[in-house]
């Protein structure tokens, strides 16, 4: 999608801080991050949000998540991944990703 954010970061349009790719999945640190490890999950095909993931990018998004909190050195103690959706969840940026947060003890709020 051409008008895309993420997709033009997919595509190398746009530079970003890449931790992550493979065949289906695409990851980079949020350019805002709200912990000291905070980084974007993302399908290479574009799909608006959770409401339009199929299972095979499903797969490759849980996939990459472990292997990223592994690589960033979250998988102990642990870390958080959210994925916002809609107006009432946030979204800002109508392509799907996952944000994985962590590298400190994070609120336990999540709203
Ligand atoms: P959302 O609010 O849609 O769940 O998350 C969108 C995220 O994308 C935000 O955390 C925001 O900081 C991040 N973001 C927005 N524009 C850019 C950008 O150009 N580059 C990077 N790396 N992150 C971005
Ligand atoms: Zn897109």
């Amino acid at each position: 999608m051409q008008d895309c954010l993420f997709c033009r970061i997919i595509a190398g349009e746009i530079p970003s801080d890449k931790v992550y790719e493979d065949d289906r999945v695409y990851a980079f640190r949020d350019i805002n991050p709200q912990a000291p490890v905070h980084v974007l999950i993302v399908p290479k095909k574009h799909m608006a949000n959770v409401l339009e993931c199929d299972g095979e990018t499903a797969a490759a998004l849980a996939e990459a998540i472990g292997k990223i909190a592994a690589q960033e050195g979250v998988a102990e103690p642990g870390f958080r991944v959210v994925s916002n959706c809609g107006r009432d969840g946030a979204q800002s940026v109508n392509h799907l990703h996952v944000h994985l947060l962590g590298g400190k003890a994070l609120s336990e709020r999540m709203a």
